[in-house]
């Protein structure tokens, strides 16, 4: 091999790392940007996945909230019910003689307790 081929061997290799090192320059700045990019979109998802959550649990309250309430007017109206019933039955269900036989036809601490209802 003559010298000066060598040398232009040698030059050539020269221009192909230097072409391999920048485009490897290119890489690096894109994996950069790939890994910034991936960090952003985790925080965002992690923020969205919060906010998910805390609807979702507001939500979830929210049906406790209205299962709690019909059974709750239900029985309040049942229980009202039940104590008008005991009335016309004969009863008191004034807090004075709760129980008790009404002897003296309307009471009217029995009446007024209806009332308020
Ligand atoms: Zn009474």
């Amino acid at each position: 091999m003559e010298k000066r081929e060598i040398f232009s061997q040698v030059i050539h290799m020269e221009e192909r790392i230097g072409a391999l090192h920048d485009e490897l320059g290119e890489l690096k700045e894109q994996l950069a940007m790939l890994i910034e990019e991936n960090q952003a979109l985790s925080l965002e998802n992690q923020h969205l996945r919060k906010r998910l959550d805390v609807k979702e649990e507001a939500r979830l309250e929210m049906e406790k909230l209205q299962v709690n309430k019909k059974p709750k007017r239900t029985s309040v109206g049942e229980g009202y019910d039940n104590l008008a019933r005991l009335y016309h039955e004969g009863f008191h269900i004034c807090n004075m003689h709760y129980g008790s036989l009404r002897t003296d036809g309307d009471c009217l601490f029995c009446l007024s307790f209806l009332q308020q209802k």
